[in-house]
């Protein structure tokens, strides 16, 4: 006999089944396969209790932008063998902690967080964050720097570079961000040929980003409702 499903889990599980069908859908338009994507759910904010109702829906990854809050839903939930993706931007003095639980962190954008990050034993996944603004506040490294970047990231013991993250700016044209990225990305690969990756799109763009070569998808909203206002 099956546990009873409470009316959360299945609108949880609504809201999920409806992002995979898009997903699908936005990989077939783009002739591409959708088992090489990964679909990330951004649970920040939200309680361990949906974090233990998405993995009873078979969600594998789940990530994380406050180290305090990720590194104690990682530390409860740890019986789950959940990949947490780290996607917010990291303090230097909290890195090795982040590295602690960690399993990818997506936001490595500057020189002296790399160096935090470093280690000589084991290798962290990690993804370099391009700053697609001009607004130094965002995140990421700017696209001048991004190859430097790059290139300290491979001469550091114990990262492993998978690839880059970005946002789409606000109120610019997604799939021409993702484009970008993915020029960029193609750059990189000169540089650092496994780094195949492409960490973009979200709840509200994610197609456009299918389009341009995403490979992991950060989705919160579209699948966990709306996030309850920061405590
Ligand atoms: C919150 C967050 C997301 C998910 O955003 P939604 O719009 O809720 O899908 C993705 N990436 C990063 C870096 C985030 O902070």
């Amino acid at each position: 006999m099956s546990e009873p499903v409470l009316p959360e889990t299945a609108e949880l599980g609504e809201r999920l089944g409806a992002v995979r069908s898009g997903i699908a859908a936005a990989a077939a338009a783009a002739g591409r396969d959708e088992r090489e994507i990964t679909t990330i759910v951004v649970t920040k904010f939200h309680p361990v209790t949906l974090i233990e109702q998405l993995a009873a829906l078979g969600v594998q990854d789940v990530g994380e932008s406050r180290h305090q809050e990720a590194q104690a839903k990682a530390q409860a939930l740890a019986g789950l063998n959940l990949t947490w993706h780290f996607v917010g931007q990291v303090q230097g003095k909290k890195a090795k902690q982040v590295r602690a639980y960690a399993n990818v962190i997506h936001s490595v954008d500057r020189v002296s967080l790399i160096d935090a990050l470093g280690s000589e034993s084991g290798a962290v996944d990690c993804f370099v964050q391009v700053n697609l603004t001009d607004d130094p506040a965002r995140g990421g490294v700017s696209t001048v720097e991004l190859d430097a970047l790059v290139e300290r990231v491979l001469a550091t013991a114990g990262l492993r570079l998978l690839g880059l993250m970005a946002v789409a700016p606000l109120g610019a044209e997604p799939r021409r961000a993702f484009a970008r990225v993915r020029e960029l990305g193609e750059r990189t690969r000169l540089l650092a040929p496994e780094a195949r990756f492409l960490s973009m799109g979200m709840s509200q763009d994610y197609p456009e980003a299918i389009a341009e070569g995403a490979t992991h998808l950060r989705i919160g909203t579209a699948i966990t409702g709306n996030r309850p206002v920061a405590g």
